[in-house]
């Protein structure tokens, strides 16, 4: 790892150091690369006011979102919802991009750069939640919800280019700011099909922004995985599974004996895969032999080589199971993919400095007691509260990447340079993909987050405006480090389409219950008011 960083650091003087240097200087004779800037300081200063005056407006997108509750490509009312909010502020909204009815691109400005803002939008199933109370207590029992936290990011990117705008459009600056959505990323559904539609050709510098427990952002190739998505279906023959079960042959025999080959093989995968399934189609009733039946796989890996290795040896066990079963394997299918990701040095720098100005939120005691609560709540070894101090430096590459999550931000990382900045609107311990993440979702702990982190990002996006040798030198480090010798080829196959199908059930079965807790700021302040819940409500010894 040093001796990487020492090339690296050699690589980036070359790039963008020792041979521009001359040209550059004497372009712009007076003002070294990382000299004081005032005019700059002046504008960061007044974005970052101007988005605490937009705390309101950033507290309703964050608690209305919530309220929705989509699922990936069913995010039909957040579509909605935030592409009039983009058109009444000056964007221009494309909608249904890359055949994905749910995902929008929305444009402001013009010229260089270009800087593309994103966000995923799509919710958990199973995790509607109460917010503000500490044990799990669902608003529609079996509902999805945001317990993951994808209700907060867009809200954060649109209040910090509306703050950067306003600055844009006085001091005609050219440069164009793009904000999209990350729809249907629990399927990793639609990022890879965004780069093969050619939406992100043309954009300088793509800043993500995740949810997370503190101020941070990373660079190089951190932990976790890509994946692919597969489902395999198998074809089989009825008979009346107790007159004549000879006659027939089971579709579920084949799903049922290939999750048995691949706990078998398990044991000799490599340390760093993660991979898991569900069935989505086991048969219609006991005495009929099931003609159809499907399994789900992610096969998750820390590299494209061993993703399609993976891959491979689960098509490996789709057709023994299916010879072993005597039943027929129908083509598979590919719902969602994405590459591993790896993170842009020099955009994470600036962002870095940025967040070390801009720094935590400051917690109320009700925030704390509340984070505290459902730690406890979760057998937490520890009952920490929330982050109150800044992680200690920004993150580099990790060393030993032994798995985890993925995003379909990966793709966008391997073809723009790209960051993901994770702001503190969570609270730290939770399991990930629970109702328990979705607990802080809409209160003030995800509402000044959202503001801390639109502060960072307005400050950033100022940055890469003004400062174009920095956006020179991210694309330096992508193509002379990150790209060099790794280069992006799609896990997607040109006949796959986004799988714009799923959860569409789901959601038919939910909505119309889920429309009456709806939030309507025109009435309630908040989301808590609306639901009358009291903040933070813990558990008493009267708790049921
Ligand atoms: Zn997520």
């Amino acid at each position: 790892m040093q001796s990487d960083a020492l090339l690296l650091a050699a690589l980036l003087a070359t790039a963008v150091g020792a041979a521009p240097l001359a040209e550059r200087a004497a372009q712009a004779p007076a003002r070294p690369a990382a000299a004081a800037n005032p005019k700059l300081d002046a504008w960061k200063k007044e974005a970052v006011n101007d988005v605490d005056s937009q705390a309101v407006f950033a507290q309703q997108m964050v608690d209305q979102i919530f309220s929705y509750g989509e699922l990936g490509f069913q995010e039909m009312e957040t579509n909605r919802y935030l592409i009039d909010i983009l058109r009444k502020n000056g964007f221009e909204v494309e909608a249904g991009i890359a055949g994905i009815p749910t995902a929008f691109m929305a444009t402001w400005g013009s010229g260089k750069p270009i800087i593309a803002l994103g966000s995923d939008i799509d919710c958990i199933p199973q995790a509607s939640q109460k917010p503000g109370v500490a044990y799990h207590d669902p608003i529609v029992e079996g509902a999805p919800g945001h317990g993951e936290g994808h209700n907060s990011g867009l809200p954060l990117q649109i209040v910090a280019a509306i703050s950067v705008k306003k600055i844009m459009a006085r001091e005609h600056l050219p440069g164009t700011i793009r904000i999209w959505t990350g729809t249907a990323e629990e399927l990793v559904g639609s990022k890879a099909y965004f780069i093969r539609a050619g939406l992100f050709k043309d954009a300088d510098i793509a800043l993500f922004v995740h949810v997370g427990e503190n101020l941070g952002v990373s660079w190089g190739a951190g932990a976790g995985t890509g994946l692919v998505s597969v489902q395999y279906s198998f074809v089989g023959e009825t008979a009346h599974a107790a007159a004549a079960p000879w006659r027939g042959r089971s579709a579920l025999d084949a799903v049922e004996l290939m999750d048995i080959g691949w706990q078998f093989r398990r044991e000799h995968l490599r340390l760093s895969q993660r991979s898991h399934d569900v069935i989505t189609d086991g048969g219609d009733q006991p005495n009929v032999v099931p003609r159809t039946a499907s399994v789900w796989y992610y096969f998750r890996e820390t590299d494209y080589e061993h993703i399609k290795e993976l891959w491979a040896t689960g098509d490996t066990m789709a057709k023994a199971a299916a010879m072993m079963a005597d039943v027929e394997l129908k083509q598979e299918q590919v719902l969602g993919a994405a590459w591993p990701q790896h993170f842009n040095k020099v955009v994470a720098e600036t962002t870095w400095a940025n967040i070390q100005q801009v720094g935590l939120p400051k917690w109320s005691d009700e925030d704390q007691q509340l984070a505290r609560a459902i730690q406890k709540e979760l057998k937490n070894p520890k009952a920490e509260g929330l982050s109150v101090k800044l992680p200690e430096k920004l993150q580099g590459p990790v060393e030993h990447n032994d798995g985890g999550g993925s995003d379909d931000i990966g793709d966008i990382s391997w073809n723009v340079p790209t960051v993901t900045l994770r702001y503190p609107s969570n609270i730290p311990g939770l399991p990930g993909h629970n109702w328990a993440n979705a607990i802080a979702m809409a209160t003030p702990i995800a509402h000044k987050g959202v503001i801390a982190g639109a502060k960072v990002q307005a400050m950033t996006i100022l940055d890469l405006v003004t400062r174009p040798e920095l956006v020179e030198q991210a694309w330096a480090y992508f193509r002379e480090v990150q790209t060099k010798e790794t280069k992006y080829v799609p896990l997607i196959r040109p006949q796959d389409r986004p799988a714009i199908w799923l959860n569409k059930n789901t959601m038919e079965k939910y909505r119309a219950e889920m429309k009456k807790y709806y939030y309507d700021p025109s009435r309630y302040k908040t989301y808590l008011d609306q639901l009358g819940i009291k903040y933070p409500t813990v558990r008493t010894s009267s708790t049921p």
